[in-house]
């Protein structure tokens, strides 16, 4: 009979210890958990402290007790694995409770330690007015600090999905926020052109955004050196447990009474490094596509292992629930012989941002552009069902594709409503080696409340195509900054949508309607620049040119995207 031993009680360890019991009903599996809680849903934490989720159990999806009886696991809380003995194929416990320790002998190990908030190196971080959030401690902590402070405002550093969601559970306390981004834009799986709609959602909540800035000092002000500097004045009120004067890089101060740390998580390996385990490049520890250690009886899963990234084959760390759970399966799987492998990851990921989604898949433009890999790309801002039904809103996509193969590389979408669909759409396409060329031929539910008869990723699989089949020539928005004077830049838009809008500089108008009766206006010894509002006028507009023999160009995702940029 086996014995299989493993190191962390959520997301991979909890999957794993369930599918090895469904493969074998009388191995021994232990689950140890340094933890108070097992398999609990780190994903709801920010929900229940913004208020979505209103009961905290509703979080715990298993306790030690009902995993037990459920899958006749021993599992064991508040239990830390602090050593492995791998000649010996034993690890050393240490028990929290108790505060002893104990050897436990394996015939195979699963480690999913996960990973854990980096701590930045800011002088003062360390205040009882800063946390982090990756547990339910931690949630129980921030909710305390809210209940007992009632703070009037907190500050968030980190616009990834944990900052993000976290700026709105803080929000939808009451809290006047203010979120600090070190980058120029929130969500790093977004291009920065696409991060805009962002950018407006979160600051028409009030929140105050600081892009482009760096927290560079944190000074905890006590309640009694609040009270003195205010003259005791303020002891009832905001100063009832002191607050923080945060400096940015910016020569800004801010005075909060809550600090969020969330600029990203690092893999937890002190364990297998310590046991001698291969650690990768990126900090993550090393397995193979059946998430093998260097040791071939540990498994390691989760966010505390690098893996392949699905677009460019090479390693990555890609820390999501969904990956650490399957990979949970596999490595289980192969524990009691089936041949599974982990087939990389993608990193589809979605997050809410107040009333917008914003998701993505694959790579972004500016991943692409780091590993060198050649791309095209195309946008689309299109209504998320027939915009006669009542409701439609706009979806803005992206999709990065191979020039070369028409391969999906990459697709971000934001959006109110079917920004998911788009992109669950653009992730099986992508997982099913689809090109883009084929996107034009997936058929997709369609009735005016649902959809269009025109899907949103049957239009960039149109727009793809035509660049690839070249009876589309493309220009990017960054590329019209090398618009010289053999070029003409033509506007076709309507004068009243110019007049509400705006235009591009140096552009000239001639609507698309009455093209054909001015196009006498236009040189043909120039290149003729066109574009619209999203560029579907522009490639109507190009292509009339086209086969009136001007040499045209169409703005991708017309002024719109164009405008993000600015
Ligand atoms: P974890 O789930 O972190 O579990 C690791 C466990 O191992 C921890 O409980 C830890 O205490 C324990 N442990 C570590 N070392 C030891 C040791 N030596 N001995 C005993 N126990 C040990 N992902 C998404 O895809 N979508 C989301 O919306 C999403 N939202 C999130 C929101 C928050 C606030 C957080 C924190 C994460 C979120 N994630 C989300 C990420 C997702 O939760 C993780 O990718 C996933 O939980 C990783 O699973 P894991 O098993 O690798 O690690």
């Amino acid at each position: 009979m086996s014995k299989l031993l493993i190191v962390g009680g959520v997301a991979g360890g909890a999957s794993a210890a369930a599918r090895a019991r469904r493969l074998s009903e009388f191995a021994e599996i232990i689950v140890f958990e340094r933890g108070a809680h097992i398999s609990f849903a780190n994903c709801g934490l920010p929900y229940h402290i913004g208020g979505a989720i209103d009961e905290r159990d509703k979080l715990l999806l298993q306790t030690p007790e009902s995993f037990h009886n459920r899958f006749n696991v021993d599992v064991r809380i508040l239990n830390e694995v602090i050593a492995i003995d791998t000649g010996n194929k034993t690890v050393k416990v240490r028990n929290l409770k108790e505060n002893s320790e104990y050897t436990e002998a394996y015939n195979y190990l699963v480690l999913s330690t996960g990973a854990a908030p980096v701590h930045p190196n800011i002088s003062g971080i360390n205040n009882p007015l800063t946390y982090s959030l990756r547990n339910l401690g931690d949630m129980d902590d921030i909710i305390s600090v809210i209940d007992t402070n009632r703070p009037e405002h907190a500050t968030v550093i980190g616009g990834g999905y944990i900052g993000l969601e976290m700026m709105e559970a803080l929000h939808n306390r009451g809290i006047n926020v203010t979120l600090v981004e070190q980058a120029s834009h929130v969500m790093r799986t977004l291009d920065e052109e696409m991060s805009e709609v962002v950018h407006t959602e979160i600051r028409s909540m009030g929140v105050d955004l600081q892009l482009n800035t760096a927290l560079q000092s944190i000074r905890y002000i006590t309640s009694r050196a609040a009270v003195s500097q205010n003259d005791g004045k303020d002891l009832d009120e905001s100063n009832r447990c002191g607050y923080l004067e945060l400096a940015t890089d910016k020569n800004r101060k801010t005075r909060t009474e809550l600090l969020i740390v969330a600029i990203g998580v690092r893999p937890e390996i002190d364990l297998a490094q310590s046991a001698g385990l291969e650690i990768g490049t990126l900090g993550g520890i090393v397995v193979d596509s059946q998430m093998r250690t260097s040791d071939p009886v540990i498994f390691a899963v989760g966010d505390a292992v690098e893996v392949r990234n699905f677009t460019s084959d090479r390693s990555a760390l890609i820390p999501l629930a969904g990956p650490a759970t399957r990979q949970g399966r596999i490595a289980a799987g192969v524990i009691f012989g089936e041949q599974g492998e982990y087939c990389k990851t993608q990193g589809t990921a979605i997050c809410k941002v107040f009333g917008l989604s914003v998701a993505s898949t694959g790579m972004s433009e500016a991943a692409l552009k780091n590993e060198e890999l050649e791309y095209e790309k195309v946008y689309v801002h299109a209504a998320n069902h027939a915009s006669y039904y009542p409701g439609a809103e706009t979806v803005s996509l992206k999709v990065l594709f191979s020039q070369d193969s028409g391969k999906i590389l990459g697709a971000q979408a934001t959006g109110r409503d079917g920004v998911d669909k788009c992109i669950d759409v653009l992730a099986v396409s992508q997982r099913a080696g689809m090109t883009v060329e084929d996107l034009q031929h997936l058929e997709l539910c369609y009735a005016p409340p649902y959809g269009s008869a025109r899907d949103i990723v049957n239009q960039a699989g149109f727009i793809a195509t035509n660049i690839l089949k070249g009876s589309h020539r493309p220009i990017h928005h960054h590329q019209l900054q090398q618009l010289t004077n053999s070029h003409v830049l033509l506007d076709v838009r309507t004068p009243e949508e110019i007049q509400t809008l705006g235009t591009i500089p140096g552009a000239i108008n001639i609507p698309i309607d009455v093209l054909r009766s001015k196009v006498d206006e236009l040189p043909k010894d120039k290149e003729i620049i066109v574009f619209c509002q999203v560029g579907l006028r522009g490639y109507v507009a190009s292509r009339l040119l086209n086969n009136r023999g001007y040499n045209t160009r169409n703005l991708i995702g017309g002024y719109l995207t164009w405008t993000n940029t600015q």
